[in-house]
């Protein structure tokens, strides 16, 4: 997917000693925007959308002030020497017009969106938007892949069955990918789940379905590094999706999100974590429950921002500096 021909001349993110990093159109990482994604191999994608939440709101604003939080990123990644801008043609699609009156046709507005994105071979990194857009999502990825794996770093499983009654909510869209199998359950890793629970079995479905469960709790205190020499040899070899809630950080790290649990990662591990899915076929990812209204600061819409790009540089087709 990568375009190789130096001809071609392909998207940078705007300099920071071109425009002030305060000036300028507010993309994700002050890319180019375009309508579609025709064209290119990674498209950022703005997902507006917090119908399904169930505790503090606000998600819905989020796309808007992680682009905002994204101004001071550049291009290269120091740590590792990815140069995702050297080798993909990259740009900032804008949101997907849901309808903010009406959950179960934003629902499907979404699919269709993705639909069209993954239809020009562009892969999608997502600005949520709450996490019940992992459901539309994962149904256009499973459409264009088959079942994926994915790696999903969450305080919750999201396994419920319902929430009130309704089938589709924030807290139930991984139920709902295995019972319409777009996720390989035995390709599933599930990292940073913790707190309190509606029943005490309640991490015991996804460990039945074959997931692999990593609490918290088994995270405390150290590096991640070898727990993702584990998750590469779990789920290698076939398209993976990277679903990323920031409530499974520490909210002393990300107090702005709308269910907040004590306890969690590391900013260091979700760095990890991410790097640690170098060499998989990453087909997608997102950032959600970001709310920005719990965000005074605004680091946690920052490191919401830094987690994308970092997602970014791990995907087939980025090229390394030496
Ligand atoms: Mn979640
Ligand atoms: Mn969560």
């Amino acid at each position: 997917m990568s375009s190789d021909n130096p001809k071609k001349i392909l998207n940078q993110p705007l300099g920071g000693n071109d425009m002030p990093r305060f000036g300028g159109p507010a993309t994700m990482m002050r890319l180019p925007a375009q309508e579609t994604a025709q064209g290119l191999d990674v498209a950022f994608i703005g997902v507006p959308f917090d119908l399904g939440t169930s505790n503090r709101p606000g998600a819905r604003l989020a796309p808007r002030q992680i682009r905002d939080e994204s101004r001071m990123l550049r291009p290269y990644n120091m740590a590792t020497r990815a140069a995702p801008f050297d080798s993909l043609q990259i740009a900032d699609i804008g949101d997907v017009p849901i309808n903010p009156f009406n959950m179960m046709q934003s629902i499907d507005i979404i699919e269709k969106f993705y639909d069209d994105v993954l239809a020009n071979d562009c892969v999608p990194m997502t600005l949520g938007g709450d996490h019940t857009i992992a459901l539309p999502i994962l149904r256009a990825l499973a459409k264009k892949h088959g079942p994926v794996g994915m790696i999903h770093v969450d305080a919750h499983a999201d396994i419920n069955d319902h929430m009130f009654g309704e089938k589709i909510a924030h807290g139930t869209p991984f139920r709902r990918a295995v019972e319409e199998g777009l996720l390989d359950p035995q390709r599933v890793v599930q990292i940073g789940l913790r707190g309190t629970g509606y029943e005490a079995e309640d991490f015991d479905w996804p460990r039945e379905q074959g997931f692999r469960v990593v609490p918290a709790e088994e995270c405390w205190h150290k590096s991640l590094t070898p727990l993702m020499e584990e998750v590469r040899e779990k789920i290698g070899g076939g398209p993976v999706y990277i679903s990323f809630d920031i409530d499974g950080i520490d909210p002393a790290y990300a107090p702005g999100t709308g269910t907040v649990e004590i306890a969690g990662l590391t900013v260091p591990q979700a760095l990890e974590v991410i790097r640690g899915a170098k060499g998989l076929d990453v087909v997608g990812g997102d950032i959600v429950e970001i709310s920005p209204a719990y965000d005074t600061t605004g680091n946690t819409a920052l490191l919401g921002a830094n987690l994308l790009y970092e997602m970014l540089c791990v995907l087939p087709g980025v090229k390394y500096r030496s």
